[in-house]
């Protein structure tokens, strides 16, 4: 038997009519049907379900799969999307009476000029915030993820504060790294995205909501790196009876060391370094840390590195390599 899960990740290869530059891996293959049915088996009741895709309201299987979800006793499945289907009238209200209780959305820029730019769709950043505001009045949860590209991460704290009284609930910053969908002109040194990064994290902690980043790691974080250290989500334990989900799960936790983390005693809790980001922005800022790792960190094992078929995705999936 299988470990029950707390919280899981789910790809879903949704794929939307409005590019999503940076936010997933390209060419991870979505996950099969046996996959999705090994994930429902191993839900434990009040668990949280995450469906990642381009726009996963537009996937006809959507219905069928948080029934089957809620079924098996998940308590919060959040869907990726980009907002916009919400614009029908109806969509917002037969979403949440579907079962779906939160919303995870993308933002690529602090106002029309960043965001519309990147997704190449003039008109995308109002019609986005027309869609949070309906997913709001028919009470599902947001979670935002603010994309840190070249072009706009300068504004990231601008973005999560037009954001944050919409109201979110979470937020998810996301540093793309090589690997991703971006154009690679747009892709960030993760040291230079670091300081707008601090100053989003410092807004949203100042307004208490969750918040996680991924693609920078927590030693060029400065203070706040122990925070993104110590909400790292702890690997799931998982007896590999299912070794499809469990090489699945483990990707979700991979991280790779580089030369320059050494002995780095937070890496248990690292969420985790990209080579590839390492070969072409060096390891610029990246330095071993001698002090004790924050609480959270300090229980969480050593995570499995596993090159295994993507089916679940979240963070470092640019590091397969
Ligand atoms: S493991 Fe490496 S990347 Fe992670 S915090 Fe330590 S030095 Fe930085």
């Amino acid at each position: 038997m299988q470990s029950p899960l707390q919280s899981l990740d789910i790809a879903i290869g949704a794929v939307g009519a409005l590019p999503q530059p940076g936010l997933l891996p390209a060419g991870v293959p979505p996950a099969s049907d046996a996959e999705v049915a090994q994930a429902m088996l191993a839900l434990r009741k009040g668990a949280t379900l995450r469906l990642l895709g381009d726009d996963v309201l537009l996937w006809p299987g959507l219905p069928s799969l948080v029934g089957k979800a809620r079924a098996a006793g998940a308590a919060h499945v959040t869907v990726q999307t980009t907002a916009l289907p919400l614009l029908r009238p109806g969509v917002a209200a037969a979403v949440k009476a579907m079962g779906v209780s939160g919303l995870l959305v993308p933002l690529f820029g602090a106002d029309a000029e960043g965001h519309d730019h990147l997704v190449g769709r003039p008109g995308a950043f109002a019609a986005t915030l027309r869609g949070l505001r309906a997913a709001r009045a028919a009470d599902l949860r947001l979670e935002i993820f603010a994309v840190a590209l070249r072009p706009t991460m300068r504004s990231l704290d601008a973005l999560v504060a037009r954001a944050l009284p919409l109201p979110i609930d979470a937020l998810h910053v996301v540093v793309p790294g090589p690997g991703s969908d971006a154009p690679p002109a747009w892709l960030p040194h993760p040291a230079l995205a670091a300081p707008f990064v601090v100053r989003a994290m410092t807004l949203a902690v100042a307004a208490r909501r969750r918040v996680t980043v991924r693609g920078v790691p927590p030693c060029l974080l400065g203070e706040m790196g122990a925070l993104a250290c110590e909400l790292a989500p702890a690997p799931p334990a998982i007896d590999a009876d299912s070794a499809l989900l469990a090489a699945a799960i483990a990707r979700q936790f991979m991280t790779q060391a580089v030369d320059a983390c050494g002995d780095c005693r937070w890496h248990a809790c690292c969420p985790g370094v990209s080579v590839r980001q390492v070969e072409r922005f060096g390891a610029t800022g990246i330095v071993a840390r001698k002090d004790a790792p924050p609480r959270g960190g300090l229980a969480a094992p050593r995570r499995p590195r596993l090159d295994s078929r993507v089916a679940i995705a979240d963070v470092s999936l640019e590091s397969r390599s």
